[in-house]
């Protein structure tokens, strides 16, 4: 399939060089399309300006959901080479959301190669400075005009790329997280492993009413016992006890972050393992009771990696290493922003050069 390329005629004023650019909130020129339908499957692949789509009212997002998303990173080095961090896990991802949700399957060689041919054209608004990068929104929503529940039967594949700074305007600060004890995000044969917008509709309630509070995030717990340690709002989560890296297994209702992959990855190649198993929040409290909870950090992509200094369940506070960075979520931070940034060798294979 060929990409059709239309540029805009009225190119965007860029954010001027060291202005604060927030997360998610500017718009490049251009955008990706593709459209499906059941006798032609993905085709109309294009790069056409940024703008509003049309859709009907009756459109089938609007009503029951079916919608999928992703989140990469561009990333420009210090000789503005441009770099994508392990695009194929996140186009991957996408097919297995999709699958969940009842949505064709992609060609995965075809979107990386679509995202890198958008960022290629996009690459004068990849912002430099520490922490900027440009986000990638993939995204896919049902378009059927049709309100019976069922399978849509056509849909719309968009990249749209935002000029972003640095996710938390703390920076790499610890973060203050809200143990959730009233809401549910997800349970075994749910979504949770999907990447799907219904899982954020059903969260907002409960990251308000911790913002109310002063938390900046939620840490879910398992929807059935209300016990085992999911993850936190936007990140997968680790925690540090005796020395031993452990983070909750993926049991089907956790999202499999690319970040969460990475730290693995890079802890175990500096011979520090990582446990992988069910873990429960009186454990961590047992733990910091007894001194030997040393760090708790979050992974994703839009802030990377993010220390926890403060965990509150049913009112009970715990603080972390004095609520300060511990050396093992800096070292994590350190190395992977490097590698994305090509600041450092890239051991891995991870980065790709557009
Ligand atoms: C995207 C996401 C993550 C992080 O995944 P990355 O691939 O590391 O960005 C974690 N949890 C949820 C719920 C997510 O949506």
């Amino acid at each position: 399939m060929n990409i059709t390329v239309q540029k805009t005629t009225m190119p965007k004023a860029k954010p001027a060089e060291g202005t604060a650019l927030g997360f998610g909130k500017i718009f490049t020129d251009h955008m990706f399309v593709m459209d499906y339908s059941v006798s032609k499957g993905w085709h109309d692949a294009k790069i056409v300006p940024y703008g509003p789509i049309e859709v009907e009212p009756s459109c089938a997002v609007f009503h029951y959901g079916q919608a999928i998303f992703e989140g990469l990173k561009a990333y420009k080095t210090p000789s503005g080479d441009v770099l994508l961090f392990r695009p194929e896990k996140n186009m991957e991802r996408i097919n297995i959301s999709n699958d969940r949700l009842c949505i064709p399957q992609i060609d995965i060689p075809f979107c990386v190669k679509a995202l890198k041919t958008f960022v290629d054209i996009e690459r004068e608004w990849i912002p430099s400075g520490e922490g900027a990068s440009l986000y990638l929104r993939p995204f896919i929503i049902a378009t059927d005009a049709v309100l019976g529940v069922h399978p849509s039967y056509t849909y719309k594949f968009f990249i749209i790329a935002s000029p972003s700074g640095q996710y938390y305007p703390e920076g790499v600060n610890p973060v203050r997280i809200w143990v959730e004890c009233k809401y549910v995000r997800a349970v075994k044969g749910g979504t949770g492993f999907a990447k799907t917008s219904g899982n954020y509709a059903s969260s907002l309630r409960a990251q308000k009413e911790a913002e109310d509070e002063g938390y900046t995030q939620v840490l879910w717990l398992d929807g059935i016992e209300r016990k085992y340690i999911e993850e936190v709002g936007t990140m997968n989560v680790f925690f540090v006890i005796d020395g031993e890296v452990i983070t909750p297994a993926l049991q089907g209702s956790i999202l499999p972050g690319v970040t969460r992959m990475s730290a693995i990855e890079l802890l175990n190649q500096q011979g520090k393992k990582v446990t992988e198993r069910p873990i429960t929040i009186t454990e961590i409290y047992k733990a910091h009771k007894e001194g030997k909870l040393s760090e708790v950090f979050g992974t994703g992509t839009a802030a990377v990696i993010s220390p926890v200094g403060e965990l509150n369940y049913g009112g009970k506070k715990i603080i972390i290493n004095d609520n300060k960075t511990g050396p093992i979520a800096q070292k994590i931070y350190n190395e992977l922003t490097q590698i994305q940034t090509g600041k450092a060798a890239d051991k891995f294979g991870w980065t790709q050069r557009i």
